[in-house]
């Protein structure tokens, strides 16, 4: 009999905690999972989930102005913001409850509790005060938004987190970041008749992402009403009656029923107690692991956006499925952050696998670029103006497809699937020879015959 009360102990009931707790209790392990919020984490309840269904309710907009091409007539038509938070609402629930039925299905024990660390196998329950022991603990603790609170005025501003349950639509906003979330939210609220201003300190938005990608997704989401104000900041924000005033770096001076702030997370490590057990923590506050997940003491392990390796909901599920495997199944498995396909469920929709072409030039020096900007079928009989971007980054030297991006409708359903023909080292010759499927818009990735230009020596050609 194990001198400890659990094998192991989860701290986090969201992706990868839920995930890790789950399959260690279905092997027979005692487990425990304190969570201080809801079961489900960020992804579930204030994250990916919610957020792709307000993306769903904003499209409509664009549904109903685009029938008329097609012959339909649409009547008068409102929009309920109160109506999309209550059902909102019903499904994050439904779902909290499928996560605590896998874990209680498994036997595995859930504590609606925050938990801090005491020692390297020892955990206490701040709801009851009580200290429970573990041969392991996992640290699987998320993160949270950056609050800005060195800004004047931070506190009339809001974060992803309240955007969910906002008391009534914003008639206009002005959000500060131009990262996923910022234009996640941009476009939703500007698609549901909010005004949007995005406030940006660099040029361009989606820092790191095909230089074609961000200039595309910048325009297009201009041509849907969206102001930028580039190379500036907000210095402050004052309270105007019932608005905000938001006052820039650069003097401007913007009126905004809300703002949000969307300038990045921080690790969920403040007074977690990790330090007095003796883990060693980054600068930023994360948790510092090796390649096995496993930080300097050999008991405490560490996965998902507390590491901040690659912050997605997928990544953090695998880093934990490798920890199974590692400390369970006597398989030691390092996780794989390579080629790893993403989304950014901004309108047109950003699909992305691989290297940009400026990443690409940097590392392989000479590239194939096939590129194509189109309008696709669907926007034909509308009249709409919305073009779609398909590039494809190749390494002169082995024909290696080295980067796929994508903007228009369901790239990020494309990007899964071409994540696979990345994954297995696929060739520009190994897409020549794949039939097209006809008529639709992912036939270009297969009959794009002819580079664009070159890339010779980390240098475009034209
Ligand atoms: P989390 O899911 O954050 O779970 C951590 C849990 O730990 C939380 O429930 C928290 O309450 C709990 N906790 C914290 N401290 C304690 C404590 N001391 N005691 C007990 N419990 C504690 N990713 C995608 O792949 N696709 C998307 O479309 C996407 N959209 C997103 C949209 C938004 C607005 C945000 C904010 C994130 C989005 N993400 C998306 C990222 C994704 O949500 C995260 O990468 C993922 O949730 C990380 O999982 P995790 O297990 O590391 O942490
Ligand atoms: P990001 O890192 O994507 O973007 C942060 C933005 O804020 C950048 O534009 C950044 O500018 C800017 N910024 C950072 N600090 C400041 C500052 N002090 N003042 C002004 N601007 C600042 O973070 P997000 O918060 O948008 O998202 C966090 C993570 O969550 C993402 O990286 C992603 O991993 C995950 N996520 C995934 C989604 C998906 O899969 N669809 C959706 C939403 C989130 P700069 O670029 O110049 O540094």
């Amino acid at each position: 009999m194990s001198k400890f009360d659990y094998d192991l102990f989860v701290i986090g009931g969201g992706s990868g905690g839920v995930r890790a707790g789950r399959v260690a209790a279905s092997m027979g392990k005692r487990v425990g999972v304190a969570e201080e919020s809801r079961f489900g984490g960020t992804c579930v309840i204030r994250g990916c989930v919610p957020k792709k269904l307000m993306v769903y309710a904003s499209q409509f907009s664009k549904y109903f102005e685009d029938a008329a091409g097609y012959g339909w007539e649409v009547g008068e038509r409102s929009f309920d913001w109160s109506k999309l938070v209550a059902a909102k609402e019903a499904e994050i629930t439904r779902l909290e409850g499928l996560y605590r039925k896998g874990l209680e299905n498994n036997k595995a024990e859930m504590m609606d509790s925050r938990a801090v660390v005491t020692g390297p196998n020892s955990v206490r329950l701040q709801a009851t005060g009580k200290e429970v022991t573990a041969e392991n603990i996992l640290i699987a603790v998320g993160g949270r938004p950056n609050h800005m609170v060195e800004m004047a005025g931070h506190e009339h501003c809001i974060v992803s987190d309240d955007v969910f349950d906002l008391p009534r639509l914003p008639k206009s906003m002005v959000v500060l970041g131009a990262g996923y979330i910022a234009l996640e939210f941009a476009c939703i609220f500007a698609q549901l008749g909010t005004k949007v201003t995005v406030v940006y300190r660099g040029q361009e938005v989606l820092r790191s992402f095909d230089g074609d990608v961000r200039s595309h997704v910048h325009q297009e989401m201009e041509k849907k009403g969206v102001t930028f104000e580039f190379g500036t900041t907000i210095a402050s924000v004052e309270m105007d009656g019932e608005s905000r005033k938001v006052t820039l770096s650069n003097n401007k001076v913007l009126e905004a029923d809300e703002v949000l702030l969307a300038i990045g997370r921080k690790p969920n490590t403040e007074t977690l107690g990790l330090e007095a057990a003796g883990v060693a923590l980054e600068w930023d506050g994360r948790v510092a692991v090796d390649e096995y997940s496993r930080t300097n003491v050999p008991s405490i392990y560490a996965v998902g956006d507390v590491t901040d390796r690659v912050n997605l909901t997928p990544v953090a599920i695998h880093e934990a499925m490798c920890l199974i495997e590692t400390l369970y199944k006597n398989n030691p498995t390092i996780p794989d952050h390579e080629l790893v396909a993403t989304a950014v469920f901004t309108q047109p929709e950003v699909g992305t696998v691989g290297m940009s072409e400026e990443e690409a030039a940097e590392k392989h020096r000479d590239l194939k670029i096939f590129k194509a900007v189109f309008r696709p079928m669907k926007y034909i009989l509308p009249g709409r103006e919305e073009k779609m971007l398909m590039k494809i980054v190749v390494e002169s030297a082995t024909d290696r497809v080295l980067g796929i991006h994508i903007v228009g409708p369901d790239s990020g359903e494309m990007a899964q699937l071409l994540g696979i023909s990345l994954k297995m080292g696929a060739t520009k010759a190994d897409f020549d020879r794949t039939m097209a499927v006809h008529p639709t818009a992912a036939e270009e990735l297969v009959t794009l015959y002819q580079p664009s230009y070159l890339v010779v020596d980390g240098k475009r050609q034209d």
